[in-house]
């Protein structure tokens, strides 16, 4: 590396580690910052000579990125970027804190996702669905495929690993000659039901969809989710054990085979790996309090409360929202999420928006009862499993309540 990058990235790490020492978080962010105002090049020289692979969507990536890392990891020590720093400023902390290693997984935001290309000439992207992440962002569904597809048609020398199951982002990825195809399913089909290309409606049939009006259709997949395990290209399937729930994880364990392959890495040498990563940023943590057994599901935006109800076991379910800045100050997007797979369910619901939720829950036929607090809802539990369902800060704050009795 030039020198001006070296000291970059040495002051990088001791300010991420100061940052970390005061207890302001993992400091990857500030850390980031401080090393590309040294050196603006630093991303790309940290990232020079490693193997890359990125990954991106809306929902999943951290997870996806994790059971990557793991994947990778029969090749030899493998950068990461765990902490769901995202942007420029986390990869570049990420890469500088590791040191020299042969390969890194970097979980990237969606609008970055063309610039972390330029700068880090990744050998592999993986692009595993897009969806609104806040109501008034809709629009913004169609420009991310766009951008992303002009970025794949600018590095066709990139492996792309892309979810057959969602047009937007296959619209994306066949830009690009290099693509592996796979299954992990798409439950929110209402930022997709017109073509990227055309604008014609796309019509959908059990798994398969296809534009009425142009030749963008579903590809064949080479790597899909059957039963509890995972089919190769070579037809050979691997059980997959997880500790992480749901088949959305199922899939995300197909994606993240799919891209160690890329690196050489046998479907397997890989699965043994995936079984050990177990909580991911906190998400899917399980405590053990007053004889309940609380997993936490983190679900940010109206895709990822289905898959949270689909990762939930049927066992009384917490469901906590707020509205403050990180989580969007609407909450309309509650009626675009379909609530009745709750029914049957014992449901408590809390948070700064509980009112807006029982509203929700009321019209959808779902009984509930309102709790104050977190504290409460365990008292009214049970004991055995009780699952959390809730949004950003509302996650948050249950995570800081739990952390301080534990
Ligand atoms: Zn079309």
């Amino acid at each position: 590396m030039p020198l001006r990058a070296k000291v970059a990235s040495s002051v990088s790490r001791t300010a991420a580690a100061l940052s970390r020492a005061a207890g302001r978080g993992d400091g990857s962010v500030i850390g980031g910052w401080i090393g590309l105002k040294i050196d603006p090049d630093l991303l790309r020289n940290l990232a020079a000579g490693r193997a890359i692979a990125l990954v991106s969507g809306t929902n999943g990536k951290t997870t996806t990125t994790r059971l990557t890392a793991a994947a990778l990891g029969v090749l030899g020590p493998v950068a990461t970027n765990s902490f769901g720093a995202n942007m420029p400023t986390g990869h570049t902390s990420a890469l500088a804190k590791a040191g020299a290693t042969p390969f890194a997984v970097l979980e990237v935001d969606e609008h970055y996702l063309d610039r972390v290309i330029d700068e880090t000439t990744p050998r592999a992207v993986a692009l595993l669905n897009l969806s609104r992440d806040q109501l008034d962002r809709a629009q913004e569904v169609a420009m991310m495929a766009q951008k992303w597809r002009t970025a794949l048609a600018d590095h066709p020398d990139i492996r792309v690993v892309a979810n057959a199951d969602d047009p937007m982002v296959v619209w994306a990825a066949i830009a690009s000659p290099h693509v592996t195809w796979f299954s992990a399913g798409q439950r929110w089909h209402d930022d997709s039901w017109v073509c990227p290309e055309c604008g014609s409606p796309i019509e959908r049939v059990g798994g398969d969809w296809r534009c009425t009006g142009c030749p963008l259709r579903r590809p064949a997949a080479q790597w899909t989710v059957e039963d509890d395990g995972v089919l190769d290209p070579n037809g050979d399937w691997h059980l997959v054990k997880l500790q992480l729930p749901g088949t959305v994880n199922l899939g995300n364990a197909a994606t993240a085979l799919a891209v160690a392959a890329e690196f050489g890495v046998r479907a397997v040498e890989g699965v043994p790996r995936l079984a050990a990563v177990t909580s991911v940023a906190g998400r899917y943590a399980q405590v053990e309090r007053d004889g309940r057994n609380i997993r936490l599901l983190l679900a940010k935006n109206p895709a990822s409360w289905l898959e949270a109800f689909d990762m939930a076991d049927e066992a009384p379910t917490l469901l906590s929202i707020n509205a403050r800045d990180p989580d969007g100050f609407d909450t309309s997007w509650l009626y675009d999420v379909d609530f009745s797979p709750l029914r049957g369910r014992s449901v408590l619901i809390t948070g700064d928006r509980a009112y807006d939720l029982a509203v929700r829950l009321e019209v959808n036929g779902v009984p509930f009862r309102h709790v104050r607090t977190f504290t409460e809802a365990v008292r009214e539990t049970p004991p055995g499993r009780l699952e959390v369902i809730a949004n950003y800060t509302a996650f948050q704050d249950i995570r800081a309540e739990l952390d301080r009795v534990n």
